[in-house]
């Protein structure tokens, strides 16, 4: 028998750690009252928590799954990029907003915090991962550093409602274990850090204290394409440049690895078009960043005889892509509305395709293959110094939770690292 057992055995014995999971939450004691609740334990919500808890606020987290900071794991392929040392406000969607919450240095604060759990780090060209490269590290040290500042961590307890009351808040929560219980609990401040997926969530804090919210869209994620012919080389990956250009305005370029995919593009750089990416956008491939115009005229017709000889370009290309490209060529394949000349020769119609090689986009893919969802509760009702609704003295949010999203490379959580850290230092001193 293999090591890890049949797959019969690996799913009781899962289904026996989820149980186990839920004793535990189970027999966590949550009381009447609290200075501060923390909705979410995932990124934001737990560094808020452990902010509170550090300042001396007595503070509980409430968090919908089995156990906390489960998004963590997937981050980053496993390895969580938790950071970046290029992180600067342009990199997200409100830079105005993020600069202020965010102050003068914002990677020395996360670093600092980082060190301060035990956590050593690498690098990876600017993007930064723990020591370990897991992603189960960081989320251990978060935890354990929760314990030590005196969270109550109450797991399997979906907060379904929240409401103004005379010691501050009322939040109602429904137990995810033996009956389903539905429990009310007290506090002075609430923290909503319940990330892009608040809205999916029974609780929809916007509606529940009426804030004012933007509707979930799916970012940092592939981006459809109509069908195109170099798509049937499903799974694979190129170095380009790639740019996308909407009503003949180009809005956006950036060179790295792109993953064909019979629906459309995936891979990083197009994660961060997809930030940016609008139906009906022209995107244009530059298969061969590196090489000059006159370079790959050199290779493909020296003497500019209109003609290339097969497999001209299998020397700086994956050969199933040149011969996809030439037979193209040869065929004068064109996208069409994209209002190019009419090619001269066949050399010139491969040139055109591997300096430009054109697909119609028609939007982002869904939800579940998005990082993050672009969207949440607007940042105007916020303040930037201490992320307190100016509406609602108390109530804070972080993280994902609020209308602001960043580039792929660490941006994301250094948000959620960042504004937890305000978040939760003033909730407690309030
Ligand atoms: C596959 C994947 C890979 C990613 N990789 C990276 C990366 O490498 N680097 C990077 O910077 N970003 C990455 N991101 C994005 C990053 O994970 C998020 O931006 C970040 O986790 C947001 O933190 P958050 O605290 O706002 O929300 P989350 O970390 O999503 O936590 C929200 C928590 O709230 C809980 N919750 C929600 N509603 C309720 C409720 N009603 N009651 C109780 N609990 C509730 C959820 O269960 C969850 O645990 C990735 C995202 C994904 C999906």
């Amino acid at each position: 028998m293999s090591r890890g057992g049949t797959g019969r055995q690996r799913r009781v014995s899962r289904t026996k750690l989820q149980e186990r999971r839920l004793q535990a939450a189970a027999a966590v004691d949550v009381a009447p009252l609290y200075d501060v609740v923390v909705v979410g334990g995932g990124a934001s919500g737990l560094v808020a928590a452990i902010c509170a808890g550090e300042k001396g606020a007595h503070v509980l987290l409430l968090e919908s799954s089995p156990e906390c900071g489960r998004p963590l794991l997937a981050t980053g392929n496993g390895r969580c990029n938790f950071s970046n040392v290029g992180l600067a406000p342009k990199y997200y969607n409100d830079p105005a907003f993020v600069q202020a919450v965010f102050g003068d240095d914002p990677l020395a604060d996360i670093l600092s915090f980082f060190r301060q759990c035990n956590m050593r780090w690498c690098l990876e060209e600017e993007r930064l991962y723990p020591l370990s490269r897991r992603a189960t590290s960081v989320r251990s040290v978060l935890l354990r550093r929760a314990g030590s500042a005196g969270v109550t961590i109450a797991c399997a307890r979906s907060v379904i409602g929240a409401s103004r009351s005379d010691e501050g808040f009322t939040v109602t929560y429904r137990e995810e274990f033996a009956g389903n219980m539905e429990r009310a609990v007290q506090s002075h401040c609430l923290v909503v850090s319940t990330g892009g997926t608040q809205s999916t969530h029974d609780f929809d804090v916007a509606d529940s204290l009426g804030l004012e919210s933007k509707p979930a869209q799916p970012i940092l994620c592939p981006v459809g394409c109509e069908p195109n012919p170099i798509l049937d080389l499903d799974g694979r990956r190129l170095h380009v440049r790639a740019q996308l250009t909407h009503t003949a305005f180009p809005v956006w370029s950036e060179r790295g690895e792109v993953l064909l995919r019979s629906y459309g593009l995936s891979g990083i750089v197009v994660f961060n078009m997809s930030r940016q990416v609008k139906t009906g956008d022209l995107i244009e491939l530059d298969l061969l960043p590196d090489l000059t115009k006159s370079e790959l005229q050199q290779m493909v017709d020296p003497f500019a005889h209109g003609s290339f000889e097969a497999g001209c370009l299998d020397g700086v290309l994956d050969p199933d892509v040149a011969s996809r490209l030439e037979g193209l060529a040869r065929s004068r394949w064109t996208l069409e509305d994209t209002g190019r000349d009419e090619p001269a020769s066949d050399s010139e119609a491969l040139m055109a395709l591997a300096k430009s090689y054109p697909l119609r986009a028609t939007g982002t893919t869904g939800h579940e293959q998005a990082q993050v969802l672009r969207g949440g509760i607007c940042t105007n009702q916020f303040s930037t110094e201490t992320l307190e609704c100016t509406s609602i003295p108390g109530l804070f949010a972080t993280g994902e939770a609020l209308d602001v999203d960043g580039e792929c490379g660490g941006f994301n959580l250094s948000w959620a690292w960042k504004s937890g850290m305000v978040a939760g230092t003033a909730a407690a001193t309030r």
